[in-house]
């Protein structure tokens, strides 16, 4: 794992100085991976591109807007530096205040916020293995997933294999056989397996995946 620079923000509205590590290279080796897409690797952990400030309560994205500067490790920096928070990942409620702040200004921005929404939600069944809280939310859950599969391309096989995942947690068995049988890409071989036998069990809910 080799660290990148470190990134300093600061936030637009009340000043608070907000730190981001960044690395040039790690790998997946010994990670967990599941149906979602989401994975977990110590070697290659995930930064946040949007934060909340502790202090002002603002949500911003970490971007050039925002960003001030940066630095490698052992390099002289002022105290000011010395001293940001780090920033860290929203929680599922900030990520729908997100959208009530009209945050979300493309496409990708869009498709990053609502693929975390879908994986928090998820996590309920990925951490605990007990009925999500959003059963009672059901509104919330199908609507962002009918969202997100709006916005990806059904016409990229990256694409289309998260699109038949978010149809296969909707329930949606049959349409998500379809979208994996048009999958060429034999590198999705594998997970088009593993998914197929979810949809043959009748299975909606995220899965760990095993190689
Ligand atoms: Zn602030």
């Amino acid at each position: 794992m080799l660290p990148g620079p470190n990134y300093i923000y600061r936030c637009p509205l009340c000043d608070t100085l907000y730190s981001k590590y960044s690395l040039m290279s790690g790998n997946t080796f010994g990670a967990d991976f599941f149906s979602d897409g989401r994975y977990f690797a110590r070697m290659l952990p995930e930064f946040p591109i949007i934060t909340k400030c502790f202090e002002c309560t603002t949500i911003f994205w970490l971007d050039k807007t925002n960003e001030i500067g940066s630095y490698y490790w052992g390099e002289k920096i002022n105290k000011e530096w010395e001293e940001a928070f780090n920033a860290d990942f929203l929680t599922l409620n900030d990520y729908f205040l997100a959208f009530e702040f009209h945050l979300p200004r493309t496409i990708k921005q869009e498709i990053y916020i609502r693929k975390r929404i879908w994986w928090k939600m998820n996590d309920s069944i990925r951490f605990k293995e007990e009925l999500p809280a959003y059963e009672n939310e059901n509104q919330l859950w199908s609507d962002n997933i009918n969202k997100l599969i709006s916005l990806l391309n059904s016409g990229d096989d990256d694409e289309k294999i998260i699109i038949a995942e978010l149809h296969r947690n909707l329930g949606n068995f049959d349409t998500c056989k379809k979208i994996l049988d048009s999958i060429a890409n034999p590198k999705y071989d594998w997970l088009k397996k593993a998914m197929t036998k979810a949809c043959k069990s009748k299975n909606k809910k995220v899965f760990q995946l095993k190689k």
